[in-house]
């Protein structure tokens, strides 16, 4: 059907909780929420009493209005318990996401609204809109909608209680910073800013935090392996043991809905809509991908072991904290490629002018700072502008703050649906150069995850104009969404484009083309490990979730996979599950890391590598997947775009990418 919103004022609701005061003000956020959740339930009566034939007109489109209205208020309730100052409003906003989660939970299991959506005659709609109530219908029967009363009720009440836990569990690796002590000696091989930003007190000691910007270069330059395992241990223990509990409580309750649903585990019912269909299928694919990358990997950590040994001759073996470590002096030797020495060509500003000049090429579209207020003074705000007309808006709020969680994410902030309101996304990032001064100069992987994470933004933004909201932008399944955030990772590996932002903060030099060269071999190295963790993380999130988990040892399942999967020495006292943080957005799920990897791979080999961002993969890449949103199942776009499904073929090369003669040559 033709998009035939309401006009825009009546959809004129306040789009931005913390314009309403809500990033500084509890009650004004409970508030806030509280009208979404009004109009969110408005619109779901005015769905109920349509009296005779239903039409998509009638029906799908005050369910659509309902739809937005919650997915609006559950994402900024999301937001701003990861970034708001005060830990009041954090506390109101992690209250606020649980309500909105049960209201979406409430209305799963809502059987009339079931009943009138299953009732709505769809002859002559158009594909978007087919697809959107078949793809809506499901999820109500994978809900249990058509269960007796009673399983119902108890349904809500399991689906209640693991958001619940899962809140918890999120908030207590958001919050569960840690503070290590190191000597001055301990801090060597770190580069003279970390160390500068960490002076030594009377007793010539130093604090760092668990937080990334102080945890991930003690793990890649500090020579002390005692410092790295303190730091390890430290970052891997700053939810435990608080959240061992809770994850045993979340996968009780999770086998125990999919067991009253009729499923053999919570895997199987989790994968049921996606586009992996079942846990037998990830099982398949995992199993592709352990062949894929099991030489690589050995033949790896063969290199680097034997490299460590030279160094430090009597070493038997490197333990788990020392992997990024001896990587990284590895390439360096290796390579003759200082990971430290390209940092200066990689401060900050130039990074966010540089990735979003690369997205306005590639989409064709411009961004143009926006005076529109973001939550924190720390925001910056841009309008996305297509052919002089805004076309959505995104927040960048990039640096850590006390409070603000400490990870790396995009986030939806507005829906955005064709004639209403416009798409509106955010990074929440913690890039260093929050301090005044500071000229924030990044790690060459730090300026990847700003490329993958701006991917997620576009798709947010760029599909966000779809005919009805509840099928905009990351309403794509799951399993399908670390695809174009992976596929824009790639266009790094680019030199004339790296080349025109990546200039020496002091000097203006641009980064040279050796180096880049040397850079791309080091990166190249180390492909098939970084899959060996992926196929650690991606199993360890299937078997969590495909048994019983009535007596499951975590402690015993997290260290035998490590053992069975990867060659460093595991390290006593590692909970890595108490802060694996994917467990509760992913669930079984996290194997979509891996899966979109190959195909954002298979996508990235259609763009023309003399003419990346002028090429026409690009326009055709924009219009038949991320313009798309959620409006098709992820194998058509898939189809769309390569003209046939993925294939391993793409992944296989970059994962064994040639390049033993260079790796001699460097030596
Ligand atoms: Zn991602």
């Amino acid at each position: 059907m033709p998009a035939q919103n309401p006009a825009p004022d009546a959809r004129a609701v306040d789009l931005h909780a913390w314009e309403a005061g809500g990033a500084e003000n509890a009650e004004a956020l409970f508030a806030w929420v509280g009208a979404r959740l009004a109009a969110h339930e408005t619109a779901l009566a005015a769905l109920l009493s349509v009296e005779g034939k239903r039409s998509p007109e009638n029906t799908l489109l005050p369910y659509d209005e309902a739809i937005e209205q919650l997915s609006l208020a559950g994402a900024q309730a999301g937001v701003l318990n990861s970034v708001a100052a005060s830990s009041a409003v954090r506390d109101q906003a992690q209250r606020e996401a649980q309500r909105v989660a049960m209201a979406g939970s409430a209305l799963s299991l809502n059987r009339p609204v079931y009943e009138a959506l299953a009732a709505i005659d769809l002859n002559g709609a158009d594909p978007a809109t087919r697809h959107y109530v078949e793809r809506t219908l499901l999820g109500y029967r994978l809900a249990g909608v058509d269960k007796d009363k009673a399983t119902r009720d108890h349904l809500q009440t399991l689906h209640e209680k693991a958001t619940l836990l899962s809140l918890r569990f999120s908030r207590n690796i958001q919050e569960g910073a840690k503070t290590i002590e190191a000597t001055e000696t301990e801090l060597d091989g770190l580069p003279p800013d970390y160390i500068a930003r960490h002076p030594t007190d009377a007793e010539g000691r130093s604090l760092l935090t668990t937080d990334q910007p102080d945890m991930q270069p003690v793990m890649t330059f500090a020579a002390s392996a005692a410092l790295r395992e303190r730091m390890f241990l430290a970052y891997y223990t700053r939810a435990y043991p608080a959240n061992k509990e809770i994850l045993l409580e979340l996968l009780a309750t999770r086998q125990e809905i999919a067991a009253v649903l009729g499923f053999r585990s919570w895997a199987d019912l989790a994968t049921a809509d996606q586009m992996m269909g079942s846990a037998a299928n990830v099982r398949a694919f995992i199993s592709r991908l352990d062949e894929a990358s099991r030489e690589g990997a050995r033949r790896e950590h063969e290199q680097v072991l034997a490299f460590a040994r030279q160094r430090q001759p009597g070493l038997k073996a490197i333990d788990i904290a020392g992997r990024a470590y001896w990587y990284d002096q590895f390439r360096r030797s290796a390579f003759d490629f200082d990971s430290q020495s390209v940092r200066p060509y990689f401060p900050y500003a130039h990074v966010e002018a540089g990735v979003l000049d690369t997205a306005a090429r590639l989409f064709k579209i411009e961004f143009r700072r926006s005076a529109a207020p973001g939550w924190d003074p720390a925001v910056s705000v841009f309008e996305v502008v297509e052919e002089g007309v805004i076309v959505g808006r995104f927040y960048l709020d990039m640096h850590p703050r006390e409070g603000k969680d400490k990870w790396f994410s995009a986030a939806p902030i507005v829906t955005g649906v064709r004639g209403g309101a416009l798409p509106e996304a955010a990074l929440i990032c913690n890039f260093p150069g929050e301090k005044e001064g500071d000229p924030g100069l990044m790690q060459y992987n730090d300026v990847v995850t700003f490329f993958h994470e701006f991917g997620h933004l576009m798709h947010a933004i760029l599909g966000g104009r779809t005919e009805w909201a509840g099928i905009s932008g990351f309403a794509t399944e799951g399993d399908f969404i670390e695809a174009p955030s992976q596929m824009l990772e790639e266009f790094f590996r680019d030199e004339k484009l790296l080349q025109a932002f990546a200039k020496h903060y002091q000097t203006g030099e641009t980064l040279p083309s050796e180096t880049i060269k040397k850079m791309k071999l080091a990166g190249a190295f180390g492909r098939a490990d970084w899959v060996r963790s992926q196929l650690y993380y991606t199993t360890l999130s299937l078997d969590l979730h495909d048994r019983d988990p009535a007596g499951l040892d975590l402690d015993l399942i997290t260290k035998q996979l490590h053992q069975a999967l990867l060659p460093w020495t595991w390290l006593d006292g590692n909970r890595m599950y108490a802060s694996f943080g994917h467990l509760t957005g992913y669930s079984s799920n996290y194997y979509t890391y891996a899966f979109d990897k190959v195909i954002a791979l298979d996508f990235f080999a259609q763009f023309d590598p003399r003419d990346l961002l002028g090429c026409e993969a690009g326009s055709r890449y924009r219009k038949t997947v991320l313009e798309q949103g959620g409006s098709k199942p992820g194998r058509q776009m898939v189809r769309d775009f390569l003209g046939r499904d993925e294939e391993f073929q793409s992944f296989s090369s970059w994962l064994n990418e040639e390049f033993e003669g260079e790796l001699l040559a460097g030596q």
